[in-house]
């Protein structure tokens, strides 16, 4: 079991307790896997890569790579 839950838009990781993104708005889900650390997001290519596939703002912060 995962003790994190991941938002199933933009991949955001949050704690147990969020149940919805506070960004998307939409419900995050228990169920993802892998783990990405954005720290710059302006200069890091997988942020931009993230960006693309969500079409939302990354932030700083720990993103899912799969979600389901
Ligand atoms: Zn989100």
């Amino acid at each position: 079991m995962s003790e994190s839950r991941a938002c199933r838009k933009c991949f955001m990781i949050y704690g147990d307790d969020v149940k919805r993104c506070p960004v998307c708005k939409v419900p995050t889900s228990e169920t993802h896997s892998g783990f990405l650390g954005v720290i710059n997001p302006e200069k890091s290519e997988v942020a931009k890569k993230l960006e693309e596939r969500s079409n939302v703002r990354v932030l700083c912060g720990k993103y899912a790579l799969i979600v389901r």
